[in-house]
């Protein structure tokens, strides 16, 4: 009787809540279990109802069905009229995060949040502003008396003052309908009595209540008593007693405080980019040795990698310096056909005016002609054999050449035929010891010439180890020396931006056409720096796969870790869906941390390497290694993409969690 006048008085409003015949089974030891055996049931705005029955009677199965934790196997449940077995997963999420609250038995906080924060958790998940979530955790947890606390973590408070946070967590985005599982079963009398207080007030504000009680006593303050047993519903009955308890109206809790005008703007996916950022941030600091373990994986992969291409790259460098030494980039003319040819000797077409051609040429940086005998050198006393070799003033740059004392030749010297002389380090010592030869004058050949420099020592083809040196302007040479008009050789420096065999087949046309026929032979030092940058690329890229191999090693480990760690906050995965958290929103924190440990590990490998670097450099100087922008930036990148692909699957399961599942895992 009395259970059809409380029907009565709701033929007009909407049902908030409509269960129509719901069964939940589930599978166990091969068999199906069922444990809500067709639950009809109908909720309206403004009540506040206690299901009670004994334990084990279905009673949280039916309030996680009622809250969209839970999905029926069979029957209809509707939210607001709208069937909830047409919503998607984020549009569950939706319900539960702007039209639901709940209050759990153990309260369910995060306990590395604050009092405040964990009651803005719900907020930032709706796409709340920073501040305004602050100022509303702040005032729900004053008006239930935790003013003082707000930057307490749950261990620092107590069962009664945890349940006051979670009934404001619940309350965060509205909590239009409260669902409270046992919400005292895990307190005192005196504090359990606090919360139903608080409870029916704010059903008298308009909140929905429903409560979950095993208690008589509890379910006492309820106005309508639904009574489960084994999986039925067994009677349903207002509970007249406490139609006037506590309905003061006074309405400061009220649920329409929050509008979520930011809600799907992009201003609001930042935000939730920003949270899941902080929120990964704070779950690396709350796990300091383990993050710095994964990290390690990360840290020497990246170093291994970053320094074996900077040895790499050094060692390569410093071959190429070597052959640069002999003469890199220069294309040499010899008269005759080939090399070794007889004739060569007699062929005397290679004459000043090729050289003025060639050096008219764009892709020749220098010129410089050779004119070249054995001669005999003399000073005082002494007497040598030795090379003479007349050169112009370029030949020094071709070559990369500078003088230990004295100066090289100027472009005036060759014009003059100046007759003076530059010696190498051996005649200098043969010829005149521990003085100095800088304008002094020295015989070859019976000729005379003033000595204007001394060459630095240095290894080079240029310079014959066998033999004394001497160079004079090939002018002078071919004048006064020789007594000859013809060249014996020409080199050409290729400029810079032009390659050597563009420089090479130019200069064979150009001889060619100015000779009638080809009646000289070319050689340049390209062929061998090829082959050699060829092999120190290979070998570059063959240790590179090496180093990849250990930073997949560690991408490995950062997934490992990060399925642990799934393993491990999976209550804390749950209550995050409890409250309304999307798939994408538990994803993007697991894979953002995933990723911010790869990137701080890749910076710290880098910086580690540079550090590493230098100490060893400081040590030997026979150990060269030449770091690239390139090689740091691809380290960044590559860590990156590590954390992304190696944390996608731990992030991914995270995501799919079953809430239920999830909340009942300790
Ligand atoms: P109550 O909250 O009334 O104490 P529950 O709704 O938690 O009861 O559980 C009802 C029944 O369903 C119990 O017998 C329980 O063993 C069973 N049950 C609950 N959850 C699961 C599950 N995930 N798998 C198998 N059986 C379950
Ligand atoms: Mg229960």
């Amino acid at each position: 009787m009395a259970g059809s006048g409380q029907k009565l008085q709701h033929t007009e409003a909407k049902p908030l809540v409509e269960l129509e015949g719901v069964r939940r089974s589930y599978l166990q030891g091969g068999g199906e279990l069922e444990v809500l055996h067709g639950i009809s049931l109908k909720i309206y705005p403004g009540e506040m109802v206690a299901i009670i029955g004994p334990s084990g009677s279905g009673k949280s199965t039916l309030m996680n069905i009622i809250g969209c934790l839970d999905t029926p196997t069979a029957g209809s449940y509707k939210v607001n009229g709208t069937d909830t077995a047409k919503l998607g997963p984020d549009e569950l999420a939706a319900l539960r995060r702007d039209f639901f609250g709940f209050i759990f038995q153990r309260y369910h906080l995060l306990g590395h949040l604050s009092a405040a924060e964990n009651v803005e958790v719900p907020a930032i998940y709706a796409g709340v502003r920073p501040k305004k979530r602050a100022e509303r955790s702040a005032l729900l947890l004053e008006k239930l008396g935790l003013g003082q606390r707000l930057s307490y973590k749950p261990a620092q408070l107590s069962g009664g003052q945890q349940q006051r946070v979670s009934i404001a967590r619940a309350l965060m985005n509205g909590g239009q309908i409260i669902l409270a599982d046992e919400p005292t079963g895990a307190l005192d009398t005196k504090s359990g009595a606090e919360v139903m207080k608080i409870l029916t007030e704010l059903n008298a504000q308009g909140h929905t209540i429903i409560l979950v009680t095993h208690d008589p006593k509890i379910a006492a303050s309820a106005r309508r008593i639904i009574s489960i047993e084994d999986g039925a519903i067994k009677s349903d009955e207002p509970n007249l007693q406490a139609e006037e308890a506590g309905a003061d109206g006074s309405g400061h809790l009220s649920h329409s405080l929050i509008k979520n005008v930011w809600a799907k703007s992009f201003r609001a996916f930042y935000d939730r980019f920003k949270e899941a950022f902080i929120m990964a941030w704070r779950a690396m600091l709350a796990n300091r040795m383990r993050t710095l373990l994964t990290m390690l994986g990360i840290i020497i992969g990246i170093m291994a990698v970053v320094s074996v291409v900077a040895l790499a790259r050094g060692a390569s460098e410093q071959i190429m310096a070597n052959i640069s030494s002999l003469g890199t980039n220069t294309i040499t003319v010899y008269p005759g056909e080939r090399m070794g040819d007889v004739r060569s000797g007699r062929v005397r077409t290679l004459t000043e005016r090729d050289l003025h051609a060639l050096s008219g040429q764009p892709f020749a940086d220098s010129v410089s002609p050779s004119v070249q005998a054995s001669v005999l050198l003399r000073r005082a006393n002494l007497e040598y054999n030795g090379t003479a070799q007349g050169v112009s003033a370029d030949m020094f740059r071709v070559y990369g050449y500078q003088v230990s004392s004295g100066r090289l030749f100027t472009v005036q010297d060759v014009e003059r035929n100046a007759q003076i002389c530059i010696i190498d380090h051996n005649s200098a010592e043969n010829l005149f010891g521990s003085t100095d030869p800088v304008g002094k004058t020295i015989l070859v050949n019976s000729v005379p010439l003033a000595v204007v420099g001394v060459l630095e020592e240095k290894d080079s083809p240029f310079v014959r180890p066998d033999s004394l040196n001497v160079y004079l302007p090939y002018t002078a040479a071919m004048t006064r020396l020789f007594k000859q008009n013809y060249l014996s050789s020409i080199v050409v420096r290729v400029a810079d931006g032009f390659s050597t065999p563009v420089a090479e087949r130019a200069m064979v046309r150009l001889l060619t056409s100015r000779h009638g026929r080809q009646d000289f032979f070319i050689q340049s030092s390209d062929t061998i720096m090829k082959s050699i940058s060829s092999a120190t690329l290979t070998f570059t890229l063959l240790i590179s796969a090496i180093a990849v191999i250990s930073l997949v090693v560690g991408g490995i480990g950062v997934m490992n870790i990060m399925l642990v760690s799934v393993t491990e906050r999976t209550r804390e995965i749950g209550i995050r869906m409890a409250v309304g958290a999307r798939q994408g929103d538990i994803m993007a924190q697991f894979l953002i941390e995933a990723v911010m440990v790869c990137l701080i590990g890749g910076f710290a490998g880098v910086a580690l390497t540079f550090a590493l670097g230098s100490v060893v450099q400081s040590l030997t100087s026979s150990i060269t290694l030449s770091f690239s922008a390139v090689s740091v930036l691809a380290a960044v990148l590559t860590s990156s993409a590590i954390g992304i692909v190696f944390g996608f699957m731990p992030a991914r399961s995270a995501s799919r969690l079953n809430p239920i599942e999830a909340l009942a895992r300790e």
